[in-house]
């Protein structure tokens, strides 16, 4: 059990990030479930406390410093720590548009949250961490960021995930010696509004790696990729 640890999860009303405060929950963790939208977040967290987990909503738009700061500045006033961050909110709008064709709106926009949003909150949560000399940092990427399968299509998403993954390693050396853990992982395809139903995987399947990452023991392993537990290639 990780009683008195506080969690925060980005993205978190719906899908995968929904799913990992769960299991967060369950492992005794107070769980800062965070979405964009005020009632998507209640709704999810009043079914949460309704399975007798410890959740809390914090409103929390990842492309929005303001809508960051504020919540952070409640996370130190009421509670003075943050212990886990999980990277999950993202987006994927392009479909398969070909990056020689895709709209740069497009393509800002899907960095923004992806990788901009996940490196804002690493900046805000490093401090408190670093202050407790405890951290577990996961960011959810994708198989499809993977160096060694990058290929036509979804170039913003793949570029974004391959983003996250660089700013992985890059974290996890300078906060390396804070015991501040910092590693990616890929869910594999999990059926959510943005997998879709066809998608082979269960959203517990998909957020398990990302739950075993963020309870690790100090002596675990930061600055790698992860799928189902074992290292993936970048
Ligand atoms: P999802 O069901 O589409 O959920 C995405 C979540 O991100 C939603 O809660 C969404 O909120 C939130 N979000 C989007 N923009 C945001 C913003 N600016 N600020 C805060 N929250 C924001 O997707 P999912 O499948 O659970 O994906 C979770 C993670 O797994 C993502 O990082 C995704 O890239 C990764 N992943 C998924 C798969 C898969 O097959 N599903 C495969 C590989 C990787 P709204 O409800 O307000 O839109």
């Amino acid at each position: 059990m990780e009683d008195g640890r506080v969690a925060l999860i980005t993205g978190a009303n719906r899908g995968i990030g929904y799913e990992i405060c769960r299991q967060l929950a369950r492992r005794g963790l107070s769980v800062l479930l965070t979405a964009r939208r005020d009632e998507a977040g209640e709704t999810a967290c009043e079914e949460l406390r309704a399975e007798g987990l410890a959740v809390r909503f914090e409103r929390l738009d990842v492309t929005e410093p303001e809508s960051v700061a504020a919540a952070f500045q409640r996370i130190e006033s009421d509670l003075g720590r943050l212990d886990v961050l999980v990277n999950n909110a993202a987006i994927s709008v392009e479909k398969k548009t070909p990056a020689v064709e895709v709209d740069m709106d497009t393509v800002q926009r899907v960095l923004d949250t992806n990788l901009i949003g996940a490196w804002r909150l690493c900046q805000a949560a490093a401090p408190l961490m670093r202050k407790e000399r405890y951290g577990r940092i996961v960011n959810v990427s994708s198989g499809v960021g993977s160096f060694s399968k990058l290929a036509a299509g979804f170039g913003a998403y793949r570029i974004s995930k391959t983003g996250i993954n660089a700013l992985t390693c890059i974290l996890a050396d300078e906060l390396y010696g804070d015991n501040v853990l910092v590693n990616a992982m890929t869910p594999g395809w999990v059926r959510t509004h943005m997998g879709g139903i066809q998608a082979p995987r269960s959203v517990e399947e998909g957020a398990d790696t990302a739950v075993w990452l963020a309870t690790l023991p100090d002596d675990g392993p930061t600055g790698r990729f992860f799928r189902d537990r074992e290292e993936f290639p970048w």
